[in-house]
């Protein structure tokens, strides 16, 4: 394996897919270490930070931070030490190869090392009808569509913090929001749950789920026909827009047969990062973030896992040669 290593004058050290807070906290890390880590920035370049506000608990910010900012940040710093960022997804990869073969549309890059921080994706109800309305009153993201709900009633989808952070946030906006949880369980923290319990504008419907959204014809939403779950009651929410805090879809799918992943498509790893198949560790590739990560889920927990892997690719490195 190390003469491998050693064959390719072009092959790179490290490539981290993923410029979210995990992946650009290992480009940070490998950057000072001389290894000129190449950053795919994916399909949702800034990962969930950048389409978040308000960062309140990320160390170091006692009157916090906005998300795109913190992000912005991080790019700076990975760049500052030797860090290229690449709008580019990878379209195939072969881990078993050493040096690891990635394809990037239509270009094969060589690297010794990989680091995937994919992150994780919006979920959605898949509703026909919700499906046909995104973007036309249906949205995933409060920070980028938030605006175009002024002055109008709107409904949030979820019970974590996700639901609680995007109803708080829409209440700027919005004439009324209601909060629609499928239980009478919130799995928010109790500090998000009491601010928003707290809102007038908030209105909470537990027990309730959404059947369908209503003006598909219009391609405008004019409601929401929910159902409560306890007494089996049907009704019509008038709502123009609705937008969904039902948690996150890990982006491993690329990744399925490759490696070791849980029931949910998260991967799962060894030792925090290290990347197994059928149990077994798959030299050089570590994953980090919220790809791995279904229990913290947070920022500092995605770059702490981000700084984790980085080393690890040092240590490998010095091991095996560069
Ligand atoms: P989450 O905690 O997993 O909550 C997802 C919510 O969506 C739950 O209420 C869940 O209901 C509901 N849900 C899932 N699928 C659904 C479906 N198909 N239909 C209807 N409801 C559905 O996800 P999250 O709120 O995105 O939070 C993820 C992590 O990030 C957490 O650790 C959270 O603390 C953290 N986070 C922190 C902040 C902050 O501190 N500012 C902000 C956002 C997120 P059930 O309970 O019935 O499954």
């Amino acid at each position: 394996m190390t003469s491998d290593l050693k064959s390719s004058s072009t092959t790179r050290d490290l490539v981290i897919l993923g410029s979210g807070c995990s992946g650009l906290t290992a480009a940070i890390y490998a950057g000072r270490s001389n290894l000129n880590p190449l950053v795919l920035e994916g399909h949702e370049p800034g990962g969930q930070l950048s389409i978040t506000t308000l960062v309140e608990n990320f160390p170091g910010w006692p009157e916090g931070i906005q998300g795109p900012e913190l992000i912005e940040n991080m790019k700076k710093q990975a760049q500052r030490f030797g860090t290229e960022l690449r709008m580019a997804h990878l379209t195939a990869a072969d881990l078993s190869a050493h040096p690891i073969r990635l394809t990037i549309g239509a270009e094969v890059v060589h690297t010794r090392t990989l680091i995937i921080a994919s992150g994780a994706s919006a979920r959605w109800l898949n509703l026909p009808s919700e499906q046909a309305l995104i973007g036309h009153g249906v949205s995933s993201c409060a920070t980028c569509d938030g605006f175009f709900a002024s002055g109008k009633p709107i409904a949030v989808i979820g019970g974590g913090d996700s639901a609680m952070e995007e109803a708080l946030f829409l209440t700027r906006f919005a004439s009324k929001v209601t909060l629609i949880n499928r239980t009478g369980k919130f799995r928010a923290s109790p500090i998000m749950l009491e601010r928003a319990q707290a809102h007038e504008k908030i209105e909470f419907l537990a027990n309730t789920i959404v059947e369908e959204v209503l003006g598909v014809e219009e391609k405008d939403v004019k409601g929401l026909r929910i159902k409560n779950t306890v007494s089996g009651v049907e009704s019509i929410l008038p709502v123009s827009f609705m937008f969904l805090g039902i948690g996150h879809i890990p982006n491993a799918q690329a990744f399925r047969g490759m490696m070791d992943l849980d029931e949910d498509g998260y991967i799962l790893t060894k030792n925090d990062v290290y990347c197994t198949l059928n149990g077994e560790v798959l030299p050089g590739v570590y994953a980090c973030g919220d790809i791995q990560d279904r229990r913290y889920r947070q920022a500092i927990t995605a770059a702490g896992s981000g700084c984790m892997a980085a080393l690890e690719v040092e240590k490998y490195l010095e091991e095996h040669g560069r």
